[in-house]
């Protein structure tokens, strides 16, 4: 067997020793004689799983008793729906436009109510975010919403937006338990959990309850009424089982390594290797300065783009997965994960600084 180094800004990797224990397990879980696929969900063990990941989500996060947790499908683009349908009660919605996960958030909302764009980055190819420290919130916005962690450009919200009293909702798919978060500043929480925390097919929600209502917009399906969702505990259907256990295997490996606290030290330890050079580099260029870069995704260019798919090819040799950037930014990103380890960072570094010293002539 010969793992890689895997940059993949999602699905992504994974910590090795849950994958380990998955494949443990798989012919037979804790002597159930199945595996967790094959499981009911109606089952005592699955709710048992669905329990425990439940409450290790919580102990990480620091969950209050007024939030419920739910685990849900249709990964986090279907709740750039849900939410409109659940919240927009004035039909009105402020939303900050920091790349292309929130722009298709807003204009899904458009489909249900008035949208506003109190701030967008969008002039400089969403490189930086903007001051939200005095934005324009509308008097009826039923929420001010918010991308947190922009995987395609590699920016994050440093410090959260003034939404004048408004409910801030945020989409935290990238950086979901790469640090600790303070849970009663925001409204409503979710991420697809396939960048951070497992397979993808599973989108966990963290809701404020009195925001579960009763009232949503006429015509929401049921699948996506949260007050149905919460109710029936994330089983009105079947969910997406083996996800959460997975998850729930991620949570139990996040407090071994000590918590969310211990994970930030970690994910900075690891970024600013990488950002340490990218600065010192004469021939890579971060894409994104100070305050605004991510510790998740961390975008660079040459400024060649024939030299950029050379360094592609080259690092995927010396396997070094996945690390083409998205096509709206050109050049490279590496995705460095919780799951991802120092030791990759490093070893990405050493041959970034190898490939410059022989194609330095470039510059
Ligand atoms: C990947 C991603 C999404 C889309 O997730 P899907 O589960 O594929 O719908 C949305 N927001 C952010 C921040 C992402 O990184």
């Amino acid at each position: 067997m010969n793992r890689v180094y895997n940059f993949s800004a999602g699905p992504a990797v994974l910590p090795e020793e849950v994958l380990k224990e998955a494949a443990d397990e798989m012919l037979d879980y804790a002597g159930t004689g199945m595996s967790v696929m094959e499981m009911s969900h109606r089952s005592d063990r699955f709710q048992r799983i669905l329990d425990e990941a439940e409450q290790d989500l919580r102990d990480l996060m620091k969950i209050p008793e007024e939030y419920a947790v739910l685990f849900l499908q249709g990964g986090a683009s279907q709740q750039f729906a849900a939410i409109p349908m659940n919240l927009m009660q004035n039909r009105v919605a402020d939303y900050i436009v920091t790349g292309q996960w929130a722009k298709k958030a807003s204009e899904e909302a458009k489909k249900y109510g008035t949208v506003n764009i109190l701030a967008s980055s969008a002039d400089r190819t969403y490189s930086y975010i903007p001051d939200c420290s005095d934005l324009p919130v509308s008097e009826k916005a039923d929420y001010v919403y918010i991308c947190e962690n922009n995987t395609i450009y590699g920016t994050k919200f440093s410090s959260l937006p003034n939404t004048k009293g408004k409910i801030l909702v945020s989409d935290i798919s990238s950086c979901f338990l790469s640090e600790p978060v303070d849970v009663t500043k925001y409204g409503l929480l979710f991420g697809g959990v396939q960048k951070n925390i497992g397979p993808a097919g599973t989108v966990i929600v963290i809701i404020r309850k009195d925001l579960i209502r009763d009232e949503v917009l006429e015509k929401t399906p049921t699948m996506l009424h949260y007050k149905i969702q919460a109710e029936a505990g994330s089983l009105y259907n079947t969910p997406p089982a083996y996800g959460i256990y997975i998850c729930g295997k991620v949570f139990r490996w996040l407090k071994r390594m000590g918590g969310l606290e211990n994970m930030k030290q970690y994910n900075e330890k690891k970024a600013a290797v990488l950002y340490r050079y990218l600065d010192e580099s004469r021939l890579f260029s971060p894409t994104v300065q100070g305050k605004d870069r991510s510790l998740m995704n961390v975008p660079f260019v040459t400024g060649n783009k024939e030299l950029d798919g050379k360094f592609i090819k080259e690092a995927e040799q010396a396997g070094l997965k996945s690390l083409k950037g998205h096509r709206s930014v050109g050049g490279m990103r590496a995705s460095i994960y919780n799951a991802m380890p120092i030791e990759g960072v490093e070893a990405l570094v050493a041959f970034m600084k190898n490939f410059e010293k022989e194609n330095g002539d470039h510059v």
